[in-house]
């Protein structure tokens, strides 16, 4: 018995996250996990999510009574929304189906059972991608290959290759999409380049999976971050979408998210949120309450909605506040090497370009943690880091 049954090494990025904890250096600087701090280097619980949790305690007829197998839908339905847009003539013409998942995470991996099971096919990923994004569709028995994003040399989008990848995949293919604030190069599409990308897949049947897990953390504009999802659904796709509200409402613990399918039917849209239904029955059967209800509240009211649209560019601000800075100090140590898509690259990660080895001897030497691959979680610098980070850059790369 148990032969098997081997010791599983340590994920990448949580192992990378204790080793920053253990560590007692007081200058040590953590940017490996993507979550948001403030200024002062803490979590941030957004003003209008406290502002929700007040009303939702303050509410005599809430209770923690199940959901039905697809959740909350009043939260499901809003969520579809900010996705697709206030007026989506797709949800007019009941072709959009949502179901609540256990986060941006569950929700990636409610699609890939789906998929699986429904439309199976290989699925395409960026390389890089986000760690995760292998491991899910590989749990779901799905062939992964990887499609090419990034480019060292010139620190840019691999657009050439990208769209060769594209035009020599098995037609029918599934191709994973985020869209927004790709995870980890901080490099989105143009909007030319996202039209041309969807191009060739509805020639070649391409199949759309968007993996949106910073709608309005990118840019601080929710309908500008969901630009290439609304822009595929014009375009007459069915696809998935897997949400997430970590970031964007700083809910990473209470897991809330959603999955949201377009089809080009009716009937299709009615057969899919049955099997939505059955995956989640045998996995979670009923999502998590707390987070779901929480986004519901500020989406359902105007000002609320409007005070977490100042909270969302708060953060995006800070954010790039920190990529000005960590630039401008490169710039006047004259740290060799182009950085200029510091600047460039948006959302919650910048791609440094760092090699592994120089990765490694940052951490040795300033207690800098982050990512083997050389991405940094820009919500870890402040004012009173960022020099010292661009300090440690400058030391490595000279040495
Ligand atoms: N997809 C991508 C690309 C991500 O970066 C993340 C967050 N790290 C997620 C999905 C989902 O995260 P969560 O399950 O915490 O919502």
């Amino acid at each position: 018995t148990w032969t098997d049954l081997t010791q599983q090494p340590e994920d990448p990025i949580f192992k990378l996250l204790n080793e920053c904890i253990a560590d007692s250096d007081p200058s040590k600087i953590n940017l490996s996990i993507g979550a948001y701090r403030d200024e002062t280097g803490k979590p941030w619980v957004l003003p209008v999510v406290q502002k929700a949790k007040q009303i939702l305690l303050s509410d005599p007829a809430s209770n923690h009574e199940y959901f039905g197998l697809d959740g909350n839908r009043s939260f499901t339905e809003a969520s579809a929304r900010l996705i697709l847009g206030q007026d989506s003539a797709a949800m007019k013409d009941k072709r959009v189906t949502h179901i609540q998942a256990v986060s941006g995470t569950g929700a990636v991996r409610l699609g890939a059972d789906f998929l699986a099971k429904f439309r199976p096919g290989t699925v395409y990923i960026t390389n890089p991608t986000w760690g995760n994004h292998p491991k899910i569709f590989a749990a779901s028995h799905l062939k992964v290959v990887e499609y090419n994003y990034w480019d060292g040399k010139t620190r840019t989008i691999a657009y050439d290759t990208l769209l060769d990848n594209l035009n020599t995949a098995p037609v029918g293919s599934i191709f994973v999409l985020h869209a927004c604030a790709h995870n980890p190069t901080g490099l989105d599409p143009t909007h030319d380049q996202w039209k041309q990308i969807a191009s060739i897949m509805k020639e070649r049947q391409l199949f759309p999976f968007f993996d949106c897990a910073y709608q309005g953390f990118a840019s601080g504009d929710l309908d500008r971050d969901a630009w290439a999802v609304r822009y595929f659904v014009e375009q007459g796709f069915e696809l998935l979408v897997a949400q997430s509200f970590s970031k964007n409402f700083g809910l990473y613990s209470e897991r809330t998210g959603c999955l949201t399918g377009v089809f080009a039917d009716k009937e299709t849209t009615v057969k899919a949120h049955s099997q939505f239904c059955a995956l989640v029955r045998c996995s979670i059967s009923n999502a998590p309450g707390f987070g779901a209800k929480i986004v519901d509240i500020v989406l359902k009211d105007a000002a609320l909605t409007k005070e977490w649209k100042e909270n969302l560019k708060t953060m995006a601000n800070r954010i790039t506040l920190m990529r000005e800075k960590l630039f401008e100090h490169l710039k006047k140590m004259e740290t060799p090497g182009i950085w200029t898509h510091i600047t460039s690259q948006i959302g919650m990660f910048s791609y440094t370009g760092l090699t592994l080895a120089q990765v490694a001897a940052i951490k040795s030497k300033f207690h800098v943690y982050m990512t083997d691959e050389g991405r940094v979680s820009m919500a870890g610098l402040n004012e009173s880091n960022v020099k010292q980070f661009a300090e440690a850059v400058d030391w490595v790369v000279r040495n």
